[in-house]
């Protein structure tokens, strides 16, 4: 388990447990800010698959935000300041009235693999120099799998596809990729 709880990036699978949980699929009042940024490539994916623009919105880079990326990108406190200057702002998935995502249907999230943003799949496995590890956060799927590779089961992760997931995002921000050493 990670030594830090970051807020709620949101993710998840749709079939399985995550359509049973939908936990970080659907927000709090107020958390709104907190939602992991998309990448471009994500917003390009994303809008050629809906055509429309609705399911995102602008958010600022706010120093909530900021907290919490420095939390989960430790190494990368130069990457992620050019990435999110304050002031700027970024695009997240919009989030509805009722705090569910723009995606979130009653079977969990109607999004393809393919086309989910890289954090979606990979929430709430993650990737901390040569280890992959769980988030500390609330999880059905942490909840109930009875060790690591039960929960990437569980997930459809495997280590291959998790590096891969966490380096297109280190990508798409220009921060230092983890090295296997
Ligand atoms: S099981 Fe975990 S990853 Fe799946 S929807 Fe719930 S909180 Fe998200
Ligand atoms: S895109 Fe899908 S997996 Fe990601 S937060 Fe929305 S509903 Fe959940």
């Amino acid at each position: 388990m990670t030594a830090f709880q970051p807020p709620t990036p949101p993710a998840g699978p749709p079939a399985g447990v995550c359509a049973r949980c939908r936990r970080c699929c659907t927000l709090a009042p107020g958390e709104e800010g907190l939602v992991f940024p998309l990448s471009q490539e994500d917003v390009a994916r994303l809008d050629q698959a809906h055509g429309h623009a609705r399911w995102r919105e602008q958010s600022p880079n706010s120093s909530e935000l900021l907290d919490m990326l420095a939390k989960l990108f430790p190494r990368s406190p130069a990457g992620l300041a050019r990435a999110f200057p304050p002031g700027d702002s970024h695009w997240r998935l919009a989030v509805r009235a009722d705090g569910r995502c723009f995606f979130l249907g009653g079977q969990g999230c109607q999004l393809t693999a393919e086309q989910r943003p890289a954090h979606c799949r990979l929430f709430p496995v993650w990737r901390l120099g040569n280890h992959i590890l769980p988030l500390r956060v609330e999880c059905l799927a942490i909840a109930e799998a009875k060790d690591m590779r039960g929960l990437m089961k569980s997930l459809d992760l495997d280590v291959a596809l998790v590096k891969e997931l966490f380096a297109r995002i280190q990508r798409a921000w220009g921060l230092e990729e983890e090295r296997d050493t």
